[in-house]
């Protein structure tokens, strides 16, 4: 039983125990590319927020993981079937319940750990803020954590060396052999800025790429997702135990 995930732990523990910072990990259901699970998302994000915690709980922080949330934005992706798609008012809703019953116990500091492109959970949380003055709410990309470029070949972003990567180290099971995988072609926009990034629109998914992967999965391997997984758990480890410990009164210097 780790007392750091609250679906392991039980009322025993927890009526007593001091919690310092709540961790929702939040993923997506979906496509990735012909050879990873639907679930490569939350099984990476939930691993993450576990094992983060777990570094975070040995430096003193108490920070509880939430079971995560399985479903994400997919609004590009409607075609692609069984892609499940939850509206950005629905996680509204789902954070606004959430925040609700930590408010109610007094716990102040809250942390979305995000595994999915398409969630977007800055505006939501300033709305929150609005609403809960007193809470403290945070957001992370876990994939933003380190430079890709330091661990794989191959850039992409969905289902690419990276994430084959990382599956092929905590779910080897769960990933057909590469043989099988899509090359992860993606195409870019017609239109410069939005190919630089400082214009946005959303991807119409099945436009963009023909096996639902973005970035070529061909050169992954169990121990480059290793060491990548090990890094982001440190780099995650440490914010947790930041937060924790941080006053949310007195947040900058
Ligand atoms: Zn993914």
């Amino acid at each position: 039983m780790n007392p750091f995930i609250l679906a392991e732990t039980n009322w025993k523990t927890i009526k007593d125990q001091r919690i310092d910072l709540v961790v929702l990990p939040w993923g997506a259901t979906e496509a990735h590319n012909l050879h990873l699970p639907f679930a490569t998302d939350n099984i990476m994000v939930e691993k993450i927020a576990q094992e983060s915690a777990r570094e975070a709980w040995s430096k003193g922080a108490r920070t509880i993981v939430l079971p995560s949330i399985p479903f994400g934005v997919n609004t590009g992706q409607m075609d692609i079937k069984l892609n499940i798609n939850l509206n950005p008012s629905t996680q509204f809703a789902i954070l606004d319940d959430v925040v609700d019953v930590l408010n109610r116990h007094e716990i102040y500091k809250f942390l979305i750990l995000n595994g999915h492109g398409g969630n977007d959970f800055k505006q939501i949380i300033r709305e929150l803020g609005l609403k809960y003055p007193k809470m403290f709410i945070c957001c992370c990309n876990w994939y933003q954590s380190f430079k890709n470029s330091d661990f794989f070949e191959a850039s992409g972003g969905h289902a690419d060396e990276m994430e084959t990567s990382m599956m092929l180290y905590l779910t080897p099971d769960l990933v057909l052999p590469l043989i099988e995988a899509g090359k992860g072609h993606g195409k870019k926009f017609t239109i410069k800025a939005l190919n630089e990034n400082w214009a946005w629109a959303e991807r119409k998914w099945s436009q963009v790429t023909t096996d639902t992967g973005i970035g070529d999965p061909s050169k992954a391997t169990r121990e480059k997702g290793e060491k990548c997984f090990n890094e982001v758990i440190m780099k995650i480890g440490d914010l947790m135990t930041e937060l924790s410990k941080a006053d949310v009164n007195n947040m900058y210097k």
